[in-house]
């Protein structure tokens, strides 16, 4: 398979940071991106060549935009997967339909890690009220009550301390078909990053140990130290495995919980993501660079860091207001997406320190 020249065109699916970042590393290596998302204002469209303001299951937008493309990748997980089957035939979707499909699903992806020897939290399906309760009891208190589909970033879940709670869960999440899962009494959090090319060759990022607050991630630090170091290498079998099954190309992370019995399979993200945004200073090809050149049918580049600490912490909500501050330390690599108005939860910006 040859590479896709510099000057072809590679479309993205969703239109916020990640494909923002993706777009300024297609830029620089001389492709043009053509962003499609249903939001009139795209932080990725503004420095993208073409934007398709456009429904998701829009099939006649999305096929036009098929063929103005040379490949297609996507940015955002939660893009429908049916109308994506109308225009495969007309240009390379990389990573395929079946990883978005797989982590759409909460109880798929959980069934897939365990399928190729990953473990994960206790969890039950809870199709409706009637099913919760006892549910809960099987997996015991306090758990997390997650719905099946669209959740990210803290949303969709809700902690259950104790049955009484239970009825209040399951209307806040808006009764929808949910899991619950036992709360994980981990002693830290951190991802596997690799991309893989057409070719099958991988390569790997170190691993950082992410913080979340309130289910949001708020910093990644590396190295990890030597608990999640010593746990890397069996979270790195099991992305490998997955990424092996789907025959994917591109960028993809794992989260895991780091626990007294080794590392916890969470959450797969069959795209780039926020735990490496620290590889765009702090390692010596980023993630966004690697993903176009993976998609792109081009030799994958060093993933080494380049640094003895990096640390990057989001700029959730009115942390962004802090801008002056941030752009007069010397040190601080300030990432702000353009976003516009701040909200509660909101991801601004990021800033990356590294220390040598
Ligand atoms: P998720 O959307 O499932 O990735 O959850 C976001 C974050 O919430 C995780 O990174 C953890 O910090 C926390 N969390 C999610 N599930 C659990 C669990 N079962 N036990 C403890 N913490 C959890």
């Amino acid at each position: 398979m040859s590479a896709l020249p510099p000057g072809s065109t590679i479309g993205i699916l969703g239109g916020g940071q990640l494909g923002k970042m993706m777009a300024m590393a297609a830029a620089q290596m001389g492709y043009r991106c053509h962003i499609y998302a249903p939001e009139p204002v795209s932080v990725a469209a503004e420095v993208s060549a073409h934007f398709t303001c456009a429904a998701y299951d829009d099939v006649e937008a999305l096929t036009a935009f098929a063929k103005s493309c040379d490949v297609v990748t996507y940015e955002f997980e939660n893009v429908p997967v049916a109308p994506l089957h109308s225009i495969e035939t007309l240009v390379p979707i990389r990573p395929g339909i079946r990883a978005l499909e797989i982590a759409q699903d909460r109880v798929e992806e959980k069934l897939f890690a365990i399928g190729l020897g990953g473990r994960t939290a206790p969890f039950e399906i809870v199709g409706d009220r009637q099913e919760a309760s006892p549910a809960l009891e099987k997996v015991g208190f306090p758990a997390i009550l997650k719905t099946i589909r669209m959740g990210y970033d803290g949303k969709g879940q809700i902690r259950v301390a104790e049955p009484g709670q239970i009825s209040e869960a399951w209307h806040q999440l808006g009764r929808q078909p949910s899991i619950v899962e036992a709360v994980v009494n981990f002693d830290a959090e951190f991802s596997v990053i690799l991309v893989r090319n057409t070719a099958g060759d991988i390569r790997y990022w170190d691993s950082p140990r992410n913080r979340h607050e309130g289910g949001i991630l708020s910093q990644s630090t590396l190295p990890a130290g030597p608990l999640i170091e010593s746990q890397v290498g069996v979270a790195r079998a099991l992305a490998a495995a997955a990424a092996e099954k789907l025959d994917f190309v591109g960028v993809m992370t794992m989260e895991f919980f780091a626990t007294a019995d080794g590392p916890l399979f969470n959450e797969m993200a069959p795209r780039v993501h926020n735990s490496g945004h620290w590889t765009i200073e702090g390692a010596a090809t980023s993630q966004f660079e690697n993903h176009i050149r993976a998609v792109c049918n081009l030799p994958l580049g060093a993933t080494e860091l380049v640094a003895e600490r990096v640390e990057m912490a989001n700029l959730i909500g009115a942390d962004a207001d802090r801008w002056p501050m941030l752009f007069a330390d010397n040190d601080a690599h300030v990432h702000l997406y353009g976003k516009g108005q701040a909200s509660p939860g909101r991801k601004m910006g990021h800033v990356t320190r590294l220390y040598r």
